[in-house]
């Protein structure tokens, strides 16, 4: 079982390395798999040795090793929690189907949300490949999933839309098509634990943040990471949340 997890970690570690490059690539435009990684400091190409993760950044204290910029401590931490999130997935989902759709909605909204915080968008091409890649695995899934999926899409989408209408730009557009690629992978039932929770944390933190940064409510707060949040845990809680809430009837 260690063995077992530790490769999962390792290739969670690798897969965070991935996300790195798209989290730094996606937003300028640039294409994830040419050219091959470079420093963005002194732009020399990376070998091997510099690209293990953790490890690299480890030996070379977070600094380039032909120029000596600084390297973001982010990297790093894009590395550890994806290798975490992995192991936590597969530990409490065992090797099945949902595995599989939960980590891949787990890189794709670590990738989202860290656009999202630094340039208030979210890459179409994120939401896209959410759309895309869950109808095709949800179509391979238990029966009815695709049909709950397809459903929590649709609602999630709709229901954002709405708001963004009524918000006029509070919300973006670009929360509508990544909340319909998060409701395809949860499932419609699933998706409002996940819109629960994200509005409990968006306005906390919304709340938090006029009173700590004295911002005024116009100021727009990227609500990406909130969407992620909320459909992290409805990953892991949302069935037992469900349960619970439904022996109240
Ligand atoms: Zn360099």
């Amino acid at each position: 079982m260690l063995a077992v997890m530790t490769f999962v970690f390792i290739t969670g570690l690798v897969v965070g390395s991935f996300l790195n490059v798209c989290i730094y690539r996606l937003p300028n435009n640039q294409s994830i798999v040419s050219p091959p990684s470079h420093c963005p400091g002194c732009h020399q190409r990376l070998g091997v040795l510099d690209l293990i993760p953790v490890v690299s950044y480890l030996v070379q204290k977070g600094k380039c090793r032909y120029c000596g910029v600084k390297i973001s401590p982010r990297y790093l931490f894009v590395e550890l929690l994806t290798g975490i999130a992995f192991v936590l997935i597969v530990t409490v989902f065992g090797f099945q189907f949902q595995t599989l759709l939960y980590v891949l909605l787990f890189c794709a909204l670590l990738t989202a949300s860290l656009i999202d915080l630094d340039y208030q968008i979210i890459p179409d091409q994120i939401s896209l490949f959410l759309v895309v890649s869950g109808l095709i695995l949800q179509a391979f899934g238990p029966p009815g999933a695709l049909m709950n999926g397809v459903i929590g899409g649709l609602l999630g989408g709709g229901l954002l839309l709405v708001l963004a209408i009524l918000s006029r730009g509070g919300m973006g557009g670009g929360d509508v098509k990544l909340i319909t690629g998060i409701g395809i992978f949860l499932g419609w039932q699933l998706l409002l634990v996940c819109l629960f929770f994200s509005f409990i944390i968006g306005s906390l933190v919304g709340l938090a943040l006029i009173i700590v940064q004295n911002k005024d409510m116009k100021t727009a707060v990227p609500f990406g990471p909130f969407l992620s949040a909320g459909a992290i845990i409805a990953i892991f809680y949302g069935q037992q949340i469900i349960d619970k809430y439904l022996t109240y009837f």
